[in-house]
């Protein structure tokens, strides 16, 4: 039985927008899984401590079959295919994956946190989760 997984896509780095459409195409052709819906793409100011260029965010509904770490996995592999580089924490990046919700799951390892902690603090995540969730409602 396959889940609902919003995964939040950003960008500030190179071509932007080139780095969300790919990232929707590699999510979509995950295998077990479809891309249900996508989110407007929405420009937002940098957050944390190092100065950077705006983000192009975008969230969207997947359906997986994949399990909570195995989507972690493959979406650190999408990461690197667009040429992320771990340089400087919170540092500018090609592209940006992070799991915002894994249906109902709660999860609070190491390297994973479901739901993403920092929701209560984006703004832009709450409007996109809002946009995508009459998609996840009608099953
Ligand atoms: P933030 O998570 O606050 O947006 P970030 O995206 O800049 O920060 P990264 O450097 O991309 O942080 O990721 C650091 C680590 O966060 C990853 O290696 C991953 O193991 C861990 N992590 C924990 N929870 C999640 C999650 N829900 N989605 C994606 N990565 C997560
Ligand atoms: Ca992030
Ligand atoms: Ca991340």
């Amino acid at each position: 039985m396959a889940d609902w997984a919003f995964v939040a896509l950003g960008s500030n780095l190179g071509d932007r927008r080139a780095h969300l459409a790919f990232a929707r195409e590699r999510l979509a052709t995950l295998p077990g899984t479809n891309l249900v819906a996508a989110s407007a793409i929405e420009e937002t100011a940098p957050l944390g401590p190092v100065p950077q260029a705006d983000y192009l965010n975008q969230m969207v509904l997947l359906r997986t079959d994949l399990a909570p770490r195995e989507l972690l996995a493959q979406c650190a592999a999408i990461e690197r295919s667009a040429g992320r580089q771990r340089t400087v924490r919170w540092g500018p990046r090609t592209l940006d994956l992070d799991i915002v919700r894994y249906d109902a799951a709660v999860i609070a390892d190491a390297d994973l946190v479901v739901p993403h902690p920092e929701i209560p603090r984006r703004p832009f995540w709450q409007r996109e989760l809002a946009e995508l969730m009459p998609y996840a409602d009608a099953r």
